[in-house]
């Protein structure tokens, strides 16, 4: 049996945390080295202890799945994140918002100081609740736009929308993705190829077509791309050619938009505990050893990756267009 208990949901472990998951969680903090405050900020906390590794239970949700049902809960930062007004009025779309890499995202926006509209399917309105109450809660605006990206009207009133409720639009997150684990590609059904290439695909391309001709000089555009775009796994044939395609997309679109000052960049996560990985993204003999076999032993939590989405958002970062930064645990590329 593996820890299924709720994350620590700050550095500063939880006593539940450090009383009833230990052995599980391997919880490096309990050590006196570990614990050590440097003189002027907050404990040392070793990356190889901080969060759960594997084996974890095996589980399975139906498609898209959803955070909340997940053991152990994903940390996407809601006790954890802390802002600074890096992204004070801003305005954010992120596509994917409710869990994930783009609720940890959306949920650090607002805490800099955004506004944000987030895209999710109707089926994950609780997961979406929970990430608008959260933005809410920092006297942000949140926006909930649902909506089924494989449709090109849809994308292009989902621009629309947000920029109307968010009054402008200066960061758009592409970041909504479908994964589906297939042994062999006899196993891919057209209609499987169809949707993952709509879903990853199709749509960053109808909502950043939309988007550009809003977005004002200083902007920021950021593509989810993944660890697949390099090293494509070989159960994952249609998925990872669609992140090769986000990487090059957000390439090209760097060196074409450069000359309107809006920047594109890409994020790529190795493996990282969320919702796509327990509704079929993963078979369950992957799921039980999830991120075990990365340098740091474990899988990454989706608020590792928020810093990284902030940077690319803000102003400090403005010589940083067409990259690709990585987060994998020490394996992967970039
Ligand atoms: P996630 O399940 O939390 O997020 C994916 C989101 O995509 C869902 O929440 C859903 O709202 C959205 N989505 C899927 N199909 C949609 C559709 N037809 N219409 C509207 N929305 C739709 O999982 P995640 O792992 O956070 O995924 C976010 C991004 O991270 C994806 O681009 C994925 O490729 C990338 N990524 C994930 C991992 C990982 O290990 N989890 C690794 C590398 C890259
Ligand atoms: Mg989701």
């Amino acid at each position: 049996m593996s820890e299924t208990k709720d994350l620590p949901q700050d550095s500063t472990l939880s006593r539940r945390a450090m009383v009833g998951g230990v052995a599980a969680v391997g919880i490096a903090a309990s050590t006196p080295a570990a614990e050590a405050a440097t003189p002027a900020g907050p404990a040392l906390v070793d990356p190889r202890g901080k969060y759960p590794k594997p084996p974890f239970d095996k589980q399975e949700q139906p498609w898209p799945g959803l955070a909340r049902d997940m053991r152990p809960r994903p940390d996407h930062g809601e006790q954890s994140y802390k802002g600074s007004g890096r992204l004070r009025g801003r305005k954010a779309l992120v596509t994917g918002g409710d869990s994930g890499m783009g609720r940890a995202a959306a949920i650090a926006f607002a805490r800099e100081g955004a506004d944000v509209a987030i895209n999710y399917l109707p089926a994950e309105e609780a997961d979406a609740r929970e990430v608008i109450d959260l933005i809410r809660r920092e006297g942000r605006k949140g926006v909930a736009l649902p909506g089924d990206l494989r449709d090109e009207a849809f994308c292009t009133k989902l621009v629309a929308d947000a920029a109307a409720q968010l009054g402008g639009l200066d960061i758009l997150v592409n970041n909504a993705a479908r994964q589906q684990t297939k042994p062999t590609i006899g196993d891919i059904s057209s209609e499987d190829f169809d949707a993952t290439m709509k879903t990853n695909i199709y749509a960053p391309f109808w909502i950043t077509k939309a988007a550009v001709p809003r977005m004002p000089p200083g902007s920021a555009i950021i593509m989810t791309t993944s660890e697949q775009a390099y090293d494509p796994s070989k159960d994952l044939v249609d998925y990872a050619m669609t992140k090769a395609a986000n990487m090059s997309f957000a390439k090209s679109m760097a060196k074409q938009l450069a000359e309107k000052g809006i920047r594109v960049n890409g994020v790529a996560p190795g493996p990282i505990w969320t919702p796509l990985q327990v509704s079929g993204g993963a078979t369950q003999e992957k799921l039980q050893k999830f991120g075990g076999d990365t340098p740091l032993g474990r899988p990454g939590q989706p608020v590792e990756l928020a810093g990284i989405y902030v940077q690319l958002a803000e102003n400090a970062g403005s010589y940083a267009t067409g990259q690709v930064y990585g987060a994998a645990g020490g394996s992967g590329q970039p």
